[in-house]
C-alpha cells in the first residue's frame, strides 16, 4: 500500500488530523488497533479554538448540537453553595464561540469519523503498527491487520497520534521527561439524585482533594472527577468502584444517591512532554507528545491544534510548494506551546487541589466569595478566556512570524475575531489557503498591487481589500493602510504597514 501520510492512532488527534488532510486534498492512511471510535465520555470540554477550527469544515455546529454550553459554576464548601460564577458568555466579542462546550469524546470522535466517511475515506480499524523504518525518501510501516496478516505501508511521512504510551515515540528514541502526581484520580459518569440543579458545574472546594461534578446531557447525568488523598496507596486497576463512591460521598459532605453508574476509571496523572516533536520524516501529535493534569480541559484540544498546525505545512511540502524545512517550524511552535501548557495546568491544578495551607485557606474561605464578582469584570474575562479557550496561543517568537510596524496585534497571533457589517471575519477565511487582507485608508487604490498578486500567487493565496473600519483600526492599533498575510491556519504570518509585492515575495520566499 502506498500513500502520502500514515496516521497512527484514530483518537481525537488522529481523526481531526485526517479531517485536515481531507481539507487539503492529501492522501493518507489512518489506522488504529481498536475496533472503532471510543464509546466512553473521556474528554468532555471542547474549547473555542477547536470550534473555530471545526467551523471551517462545517463541524462546529454539529458538535454544538450534540453538547451543552457550560453556563455557570457553583462553589460548594462543606456541602453548601458559597459562590456562583457565570461564564456562558465569558469570551463574548473574542470568539464566535465565547464558551466551553461540554460534549462526550465518544460523540465527538463519531462526528469526526462520519466526516471522514462522508469524504470516501475510512479508518483501518484493528490494525496495529508493529514497527517502522525511515530513510531520506520515505517511511515504511509494518502493520498487523484485522485478519492477522502483516502488511507494509509506504508513505512520505508518518504521524504518531498514538496516545500517551506512544510506540512511535519509543521507536524514535525521543524522551518523555516530567513527573507523575502521587495522587490517584478517578472519573465516573453517573446518574445522581441530590439537591443541586443540573444547570451548573459544581466544584467542591476542600483542603487537600479535588471533587467536581459536570452536568452531562441526559436527565440527572453527571461526570464526577476527583482525587484520592496522597496517603491512598493503591495502583490503577486495584481500586473498586465502591471505594470511589465512598470517597465522593465523604468529600461532598451531603446527601447524594448515585442511582446508576455508566462508566468509571482511575488513573495516575503525569506531567510530561517530548524533547522533540519530530525525527526525520516522523512526527508526533497529541498525547504522544504531551500529557498533563486534566485541569482546564486542555489535552484533547491541544492535540487537535497540533494536527492543525502540522497539516498545512505538510500539505505545502507534499504539493511541492514549500521546502521540507518548513516542517521544522512544527516543532518550534508546538514544543514551546506544550512547555507553556504544562506550566499552566500544573499551576491551575495546585490552585484547585494543593494541600499547601495558604492555598487551602484561600480556596475554602476566600475564593468562593469573590469569584462571582471577579469573573464579572471585563478585564478578568479578557485575561482568563484567551488562556482557557486556547485562542491566546501565539507563535510570536517563531521564525514564520514577521511584524513590520507598530501594531497591537503581532505576527504569530491568531487572527482576532471581529465582525464587519454583522458578518464574522472568519466566514471569509475558510479556504485552505493563505489569505492576504489589505485594510485600506483610501489614500491609494492598490490596483497594481492587486494585479501583480493575481499574476504571481493566485493558486495559493486568497486576496481581499476592505476599508480600514474604525473597529479594525482599534483592534490592530493601525492608523493607516496595512496588510495582513494569514497562514492557512489563520495565524498572522506577516503584518506590515508597507503594502508592496516585494515585501510579500520576501516573506513567501522564506516558506
Ligand atoms: C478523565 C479524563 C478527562 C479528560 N478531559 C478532557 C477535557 O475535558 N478536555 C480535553 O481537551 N482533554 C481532556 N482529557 C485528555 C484527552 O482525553 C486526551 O488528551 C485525548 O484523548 C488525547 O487524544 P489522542 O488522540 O492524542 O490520544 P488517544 O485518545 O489516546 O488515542 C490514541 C489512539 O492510538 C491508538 N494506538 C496506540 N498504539 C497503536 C498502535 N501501535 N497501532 C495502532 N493504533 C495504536 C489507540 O488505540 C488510540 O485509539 C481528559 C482525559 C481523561 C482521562
Amino acid at each position: 500500500m502506498k500513500t502520502d501520510v500514515i496516521i497512527v492512532g484514530a483518537g481525537p488527534t488522529g481523526l481531526s488530523l485526517a479531517c485536515q488532510f481531507i481539507r487539503y486534498g492529501i492522501n493518507f492512511v489512518i489506522l488504529d488497533k481498536k475496533e472503532t471510535t471510543t464509546p466512553y465520555s473521556k474528554a468532555i470540554g471542547v474549547q473555542a479554538r477547536t470550534l473555530e477550527i471545526y467551523e471551517q469544515i462545517g463541524l462546529a455546529s454539529k458538535l454544538i448540537e450534540q453538547g451543552a454550553i457550560a453556563a455557570k459554576a457553583r462553589m460548594v464548601v462543606s456541602g453548601e453553595v458559597r459562590g456562583e460564577v457565570e461564564f456562558g458568555e465569558m469570551g463574548k466579542g473574542l470568539s464566535p464561540y465565547p464558551f466551553v462546550l461540554i460534549v462526550e469524546q465518544g460523540k465527538h470522535e463519531k462526528i469526526l469519523y462520519d466526516f471522514i466517511n462522508s469524504n470516501g475515506k475510512d479508518v483501518l480499524w484493528q490494525a496495529e503498527l508493529e514497527n517502522f523504518s525511515q530513510d531520506e525518501t520515505g517511511v515504511k510501516a509494518k502493520v498487523k491487520t484485522a485478519n492477522g496478516e502483516t502488511e507494509t505501508i509506504e508513505a512520505k511521512f508518518l504521524v504518531g497520534c498514538d496516545g500517551a504510551k506512544s510506540p512511535v515515540r519509543h521507536s524514535l528514541g525521543l524522551t518523555f521527561e516530567g513527573s507523575t502526581f502521587e495522587r490517584m484520580f478517578y472519573v465516573a459518569d453517573v446518574q445522581i439524585d441530590w439537591k443541586f440543579s443540573h444547570d451548573a458545574l459544581h466544584a467542591f472546594l476542600m483542603k487537600d482533594t479535588l471533587l467536581a461534578f459536570f452536568p452531562m446531557t441526559g436527565e440527572n447525568q453527571w461526570r464526577i472527577v476527583g482525587t484520592f488523598p496522597e496517603e491512598f496507596a493503591k495502583d490503577e486497576g486495584e481500586v473498586l468502584y465502591e471505594e470511589i463512591e465512598d470517597r465522593i460521598k465523604h468529600d461532598a459532605e451531603l446527601n447524594l444517591d448515585i442511582t446508576k453508574v455508566n462508566w468509571f476509571s482511575t488513573y495516575k496523572v503525569h506531567t510530561r512532554h517530548v524533547n522533540k516533536f519530530s525525527e526525520g520524516r516522523c512526527f508526533l501529535a497529541g498525547d504522544s507528545a504531551h500529557i498533563h493534569t486534566p485541569a482546564g480541559a486542555q489535552g484533547m484540544n491541544t492535540g487537535i491544534q497540533d494536527g492543525y498546525n502540522l497539516a498545512w505545512k505538510m500539505a505545502l511540502v507534499l504539493k511541492g510548494k514549500a521546502e521540507k524545512k518548513i516542517l521544522e517550524t512544527y516543532n518550534e511552535e508546538r514544543l514551546e506551546n506544550a512547555k507553556n501548557l504544562l506550566k499552566t495546568t500544573d499551576r491551575f491544578f495546585n490552585l484547585v487541589a494543593s494541600p499547601d495551607a495558604f492555598l487551602a485557606y484561600f480556596r475554602t474561605h476566600i475564593f468562593p466569595y469573590i469569584a462571582g464578582v471577579a469573573f464579572s469584570i471585563d478585564a478578568v474575562k479578557k485575561f482568563v478566556f484567551p488562556r482557557i479557550s486556547q485562542i491566546g496561543i501565539n507563535y510570536r517568537h517563531g521564525s514564520l512570524s514577521e511584524t513590520d510596524g507598530n501594531f497591537s496585534v503581532k505576527a504569530g497571533d491568531r487572527m482576532p475575531y471581529f465582525t464587519i457589517e454583522d458578518a464574522s471575519i472568519y466566514d471569509r477565511l475558510r479556504e485552505p489557503k493563505f489569505h492576504l487582507l489589505l485594510y485600506s485608508d483610501g489614500a491609494s487604490d492598490f490596483q497594481n498591487f492587486a494585479a501583480e498578486l493575481k499574476n504571481e500567487y493566485a493558486s495559493m493565496l486568497d486576496f481581499s481589500v476592505a476599508p480600514l473600519y474604525p473597529n479594525i483600526a482599534e483592534i490592530f492599533g493601525a492608523k493607516t493602510s496595512f496588510v495582513l498575510l494569514l497562514r492557512p491556519d489563520n495565524y498572522i504570518g506577516l503584518i506590515s504597514s508597507e503594502v508592496s509585492v516585494e515585501k510579500l515575495k520576501e516573506y513567501l520566499d522564506k516558506i
